[in-house]
């Protein structure tokens, strides 16, 4: 590990609320995630249970009629991470990852593929055909896991942007015409609505599918849904340099871990066209 994983949010003035919520709107997410499932609007998801919860979840899967498929042991890491440490059997603060269905077929096909994808053995294109038909079952617009697909291993939130209309000022760049409901760059802090990464901020499915998810996340709790889609309504810019990431919102600055790309990439959101 070449740094310790960070994602820190700072406040504005009068808004520590944004750190205290910070835990409900993981959850919030998570539970969006289950119930995506449990009412049928897609086939699978991926979690990981802690193992102090697991005896409870593995009941509660039970009486919503679904059942988890454990894939392997992951260790448990402060802060947001991108690449998931193995952890051994019998540690007692590790997670098991997997996923949840009602199907058994899709569950054997999923852990099949997530084997493919972690084998560091695996061609590039076996890796890539395995990483899209993941996000097919996990009910992922097409476009989009045909975008991800393709991309190498880093922070794709500059690419989605690419995806779409945007200008350049500077070499940083000004995403046009999306839609804050899609986007990524806020999501180290439980602030996005869609677990997947668009083809562009503008993909129609994806918005198409976005409005099913926050329709769900607002039966679970309308105003904190409501929270986070304000939030990403604000302007913000993402900013990636030398593994570190700066987020500048109207409401909290932002400092996150990420890759280390050769070039420094910079998105601007919600800022409208700078002619
Ligand atoms: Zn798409």
């Amino acid at each position: 590990m070449a740094v310790i994983p960070c994602a820190e949010m700072m406040p504005i003035y009068g808004r520590i609320d944004l750190q205290q919520k910070r835990g409900a709107r993981s959850k919030l997410l998570d539970e969006t995630s289950y119930e995506t499932v449990k009412r049928d609007l897609r086939p699978a998801a991926i979690t990981a249970i802690p193992n102090r919860v697991y005896d409870l979840y593995m009941s509660r899967l039970a009486e919503d009629g679904m059942f988890f498929y454990p894939f392997y042991k992951v260790k448990m890491t402060n802060g947001f991470m991108h690449n998931e440490v193995p952890a051994k059997l019998d540690d007692p603060s590790s997670f098991t990852s997997g996923c949840i269905t009602k199907e058994i077929e899709v569950a054997k096909e999923l852990k099949r593929l997530y084997g493919i994808y972690r084998n560091k053995d695996s061609s590039k294109k076996t890796t890539k055909d395995a990483d899209k038909k993941i996000g097919e079952l996990l009910g992922y617009p097409d476009c989009c896991c045909e975008f991800y697909s393709h991309l190498e291993n880093y922070d794709p939130v500059y690419e989605s942007a690419l995806g779409g209309d945007h200008s350049f000022f500077n070499s940083e760049l000004y995403c046009l015409n999306s839609d804050p409901a899609l986007f990524q760059h806020l999501r180290y802090f439980g602030i996005n609505i869609i677990p997947w990464f668009p083809c562009s901020y503008s993909c129609k499915e994806s918005r198409r599918r976005s409005e099913v998810w926050f329709n769900v996340m607002k039966s679970l709790n309308l105003q904190l849904a409501e929270e986070i889609l304000n939030l990403l309504k604000k302007p913000s810019t993402w900013d990636l340099y030398n593994g570190q990431v700066l987020i500048t919102h109207e409401d909290f600055l932002g400092y996150v871990t990420s890759y280390f790309p050769k070039v420094r990439k910079v998105v601007h959101f919600n800022q409208g066209d700078i002619k």
